[in-house]
């Protein structure tokens, strides 16, 4: 490949995660825009939370649930683009690997139950796009069903999100009297057809609000309808590409996934909106997507794919160059070059080696123990990506050894599940005891489903009183010293070490915040 081919074909790349609550319809849309993108023939076919897909059911947790436990990738061509879709564990399986997902993401696709509106899983989650000032594409979902008023969900996605919102189709009519949407941009109606969902949707469109066509449609309520949009074009946001790249604003469509309506227009601006592979911070320097050393960062290890073998895979999320089968990279936190044969990649949910990837791709590493998440891999020079935090955990266990001759194990085996990211552990500095922190409950499943399985481990998890972690951090080192002293009883090291404060209430958070003003109370470690 040329120099120019490979900068054409990384600036085809679109990366990007869907953010959304359960049950806003985050598998529903997957599944149209895999039929769009031709990965699939019927849609239907994405594994579903009820019934695992034929490569995820790699461990009897997640039969037994009927969840997945852990996110994957597909690629998928549409149009003249490349997409990448990261999958971001939703449900119960929701945990730290989907904040971190959204690391390894160049933009993000929030999907809004039109009748509920914001809820609280995507304000957590737009906290973490905010962390890199993310780019979001907004969809605004079911409206084949009665959903709130259009004006009033902008208002809130503005107010509890904070950010801007442009709307650029706007709903005409809903639920039983939904006949189309129009789009503010190019003056077009396009007609709703019930009972397309699980097939390319037919595009009727009627060019111009002002037409017979569109006037013939809308019958009575025309006039309304035209009032309507000049409100709307009065009252809210023109969209603007710039402010929607720095992740000040967000377009929004509204449509219904389960209808296959409006997805495809707004899967045809997004993959021209969307920015293309972005460069990423290290710790000595930027490092541009269209550089040609290979480099990247791993975000995210999933055990136990194949029960056979036991093997681990990292997820690495390609942020220079290319991958080529066979390659030597170097993998830096340990010095040490590593050639690569056997990647994987992901191509609509199945497992395949891997001959070549690009810049923004995401390639599956087999990992023997020796990577941990946020382990820069390079053929350049020695880098270190930055922007791969450990997030504060939200649910905490005390870990009860059942035997405690075990104690080594146990130890071996939380320093093993933390480096991956399955969940972290804290060390009180008053007490022996081991706590165990996630940010979603099916983490404590995970970590005791493998301690029981891989390290002989038997434990007991007890609940207790912690409402959250915070990193402290402090610029003058005897005032960190008085805060260790004053507020020993809860503070902690976490598996790396670093000096944790495990609150027990919000209010206590809180006050301990404006008790010690000097004292950074992060949210979020780096690795
Ligand atoms: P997820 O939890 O976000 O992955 O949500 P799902 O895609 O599983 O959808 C949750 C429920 O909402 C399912 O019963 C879907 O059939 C339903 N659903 C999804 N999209 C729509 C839609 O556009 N209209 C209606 N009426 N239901 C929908």
């Amino acid at each position: 490949m040329t120099d120019q081919n490979l900068l054409n074909e990384i600036s085809r790349r679109r990366t990007f995660a869907i953010i959304s609550h359960p049950d806003a319809g985050k598998t529903t849309i997957t599944e149209k825009l895999l039929l769009l993108g031709s990965a699939i023939q019927v849609a239907g076919s994405v594994k579903g939370k009820r019934g695992p897909h034929a490569t995820s059911d790699w461990m009897s947790l997640e039969q037994e649930r009927g969840i997945s436990v852990t996110s994957s990738v597909m690629q998928f061509p549409y149009r003249d683009r490349v997409v990448n879709l990261l999958d971001t564990p939703g449900h119960e399986d929701f945990s730290e690997d989907t904040y971190r997902t959204l690391t390894a993401v160049d933009s993000a696709l929030m999907v809004i139950d039109g009748a509920k509106g914001v809820e609280d899983r995507t304000i957590k989650l737009m906290n973490v796009c905010r962390l890199r000032d993310t780019p979001i594409i907004g969809f605004v979902n079911k409206l084949d069903r009665d959903i709130r008023d259009p004006i009033d969900l902008l208002d809130e996605i503005e107010a509890v999100l904070g950010i801007e919102a442009a709307p650029v189709n706007w709903p005409i009519g809903m639920g039983g009297f939904l006949k189309g949407v129009y789009n503010l941009y190019t003056d077009t109606l396009h007609l709703f057809q019930p009972g397309s969902g699980s097939s390319l949707p037919p595009d009727e469109r009627i060019q111009g609000l002002e037409s017979d066509e569109a006037k013939a449609l809308l019958g009575e309520d025309y006039d309304d309808f035209c009032d309507e949009i000049e409100l709307v074009r009065g009252a809210s946001h023109v969209f603007d590409l710039e402010a929607f790249l720095s992740g000040k604003m967000t377009p929004v469509f509204f449509g219904t996934a389960l209808g296959n309506f409006g997805v495809r227009e707004m899967l045809d601006n997004f993959v021209e909106w969307a920015p293309q592979p972005l460069p990423r911070p290290t710790q000595s320097r930027q490092v541009d997507a269209t550089e040609s050393p290979f480099s990247g960062f791993v975000f995210k290890i999933q055990a136990n794919m194949d029960p056979k073998h036991r093997d681990r895979i990292a997820f690495l999320r390609i942020c220079s160059g290319r991958y080529e089968k066979g390659m030597k990279i170097r993998h830096t936190r340990i010095g040490k070059d590593v050639k690569i044969a056997d990647a994987v990649t992901f191509k609509a949910g199945e497992r395949v080696l891997v001959e070549q990837a690009l810049s923004g791709d995401i390639i599956g590493l087999h990992n023997h123990g020796t990577i941990q998440i946020g382990d820069t891999f390079t053929t350049g020079e020695e880098l270190q990506f930055t922007g791969i935090p450990h997030f504060a955990p939200e649910l905490f266990r005390l870990i009860r050894l059942k035997d405690p001759m075990k104690m080594k194990a146990l130890q071996k085996g939380l320093q093993q599940l933390s480096e991956e990211g399955s969940t972290q552990v804290f060390s009180p500095l008053s007490s022996t005891d081991l706590i165990v922190g996630a940010v979603g409950q099916l983490q404590f499943d995970v970590v005791a489903y493998r301690l029981r399985d891989e390290y002989k481990v038997e434990a007991i998890y007890e609940p207790v009183n912690i409402y959250t972690a915070r990193w402290i951090d402090a610029e003058d080192p005897k005032k960190l010293e008085e805060f260790r002293k004053k507020a020993a009883d809860n503070l902690s090291e976490d598996g790396g070490g670093f000096l944790t404060y495990l609150a027990p209430t919000r209010v206590n958070l809180t006050l301990m915040q404006e008790r010690w003003p000097d004292i950074l109370f992060r949210e979020t470690r780096e690795h």
